[in-house]
């Protein structure tokens, strides 16, 4: 709740009005089959506010052009809005400098990028880099890729049943041979959120550095990359309210210096000659070629949005979600979540008896509830609790009660259906 003075009495300007809120994002009113959606996969992808979407107008109408390169004066308006964008992802999450902040196309880039360019150099025959048996693909894979071309292996730090990794486990694992630590800040499908500060402490003391995948928190919490003392972190911004096709790498300064380009092309140099060519300054050094600018800009939107709410209107609200459908969705025979961690983000995964997670979620589609089914990107974690799938609902600040009712109800039927 945010408050501001007026005759030195105390006003409540912007109290959480989730019906206000609804009215920003125009997808939130359309109808599906026929009915009107009930939007329940934003761990996939979030809808967008208005001002994401008029701001992406704008560029279009007003700013378009190419960055960094033009002498003219709408190439400098472009660069100015992409650079200033960066200034709002940098202060966001609070880097020590804006060159921290490196533009991506999205989660899964960026930590492609962090294994080929930290993999070249400080990965090598041996070596072990530590993921957890929650990671989603794209921070199992990209590990997978660099351990069969380095001749480094990867170690998986476990979990128990309630779906939290085992910190002692982690612990003994450690050794001299591990050269990063990759980690999920919250899972895409339990919902857990990892003591992410505590592992970036203990693997700190055995100099290793850790990689934060915060694909699913950027969203829910607040992120303070000095505080967390992470050395990189990734995120997508279109789980945030922003568009498609950008997101974001942090490094902290020092590896970012010495790790070598990601990939070549303009942009990224200073001087090209066929015989030596030397590379831009951060953080262009990792940025070849034409970006997403119109994404790139339009995040700066997207997280003036999720401020202007504040993260303790945000999380007020999402655990009230949470708590109410995991209380209502447990009263339905046979129901079991999947994960059930003390600390959970607003993400609820389930399975009801032996039916079959599409089956419900084909059946909700047609009540105009969407919901995500199947693996999640996340097969060994399936494989850990022994199914194939599961039906995930997750929420965002924009969802209601309401909805929880509908799809509580829209289950109770597809599950009256299918047995
Ligand atoms: N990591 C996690 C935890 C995710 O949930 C996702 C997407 O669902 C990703 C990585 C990949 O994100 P993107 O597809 O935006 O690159």
């Amino acid at each position: 709740m945010k408050f501001f003075m007026k005759n030195d009495n105390i006003i409540e300007s912007t109290e959480f009005k989730v019906e206000m809120i609804r009215k920003d994002f125009p997808l939130l009113t359309t109808t599906v089959h026929g009915k009107p959606l009930v939007y329940l996969d934003n761990a996939a992808t979030s809808q967008k506010p208005w001002d994401v979407i008029k701001a992406i107008e704008n560029y279009y109408a007003h700013q378009n052009s190419n960055i960094h390169r033009g002498v003219h004066y709408l190439s400098q308006l472009a660069t100015e809005a992409y650079e200033e964008s960066r200034k709002k992802v940098a202060q966001f999450i609070n880097t020590a400098h804006n060159h921290e902040v490196i533009f991506t196309k999205g989660t899964t880039d960026g930590i492609n990028l962090v294994a080929s360019s930290f993999g070249r150099k400080f990965i090598h025959s041996g070596d072990i880099i530590m993921i957890s048996t929650m990671e989603h693909h794209s921070n199992i894979v990209p590990w997978q890729l660099l351990s069969e071309y380095s001749g480094a292996s990867l170690s998986v730090i476990p979990i128990n049943e309630k779906g939290e990794l085992l910190l002692d486990q982690f612990k003994s694992m450690l050794n001299k041979k591990v050269k990063l630590v990759c980690i999920a800040y919250v899972s895409n499908t339990l919902g857990t959120v990892n003591p992410v500060k505590k592992i970036i402490e203990i693997s700190h003391q055995y100099n290793i550095p850790v990689l934060i995948d915060a694909a699913q928190a950027i969203q829910h919490l607040p992120i303070d990359v000095q505080e967390l003392d992470c050395d990189f972190l990734v995120f997508s911004g279109h789980k945030m309210y922003g568009p498609t096709g950008i997101g974001v790498l942090y490094g902290k300064e020092k590896w970012l210096e010495d790790m070598p380009p990601y990939q070549g092309g303009g942009d990224m140099i200073k001087t090209v000659s066929f015989d030596k060519t030397t590379y831009n300054e951060l953080p262009f050094k990792f940025e070849a070629g034409t970006p997403n600018i119109e994404a790139g800009i339009c995040l700066a939107n997207a997280i003036a949005y999720i401020k202007n709410i504040g993260f303790d209107q945000i999380h007020r609200h999402e655990h009230e979600l949470l708590e109410y459908a995991t209380d209502e969705l447990l009263k339905i025979a046979g129901l079991k979540i999947i994960g059930t961690a003390a600390h959970k983000a607003s993400v609820i995964s389930f399975i009801v008896d032996n039916i079959h997670p599409y089956d419900i979620g084909l059946i909700l589609d047609k009540l105009g509830i969407a919901v995500r089914t199947g693996h999640h990107c996340t097969q060994p974690l399936m494989d850990f609790y022994g199914i194939a799938g599961t039906v995930r609902a997750s929420f965002a600040f924009y969802n209601t009660k309401e909805e929880v009712d509908q799809l509580v109800s829209g289950v109770k039927k597809a599950v009256r259906m299918l047995s």
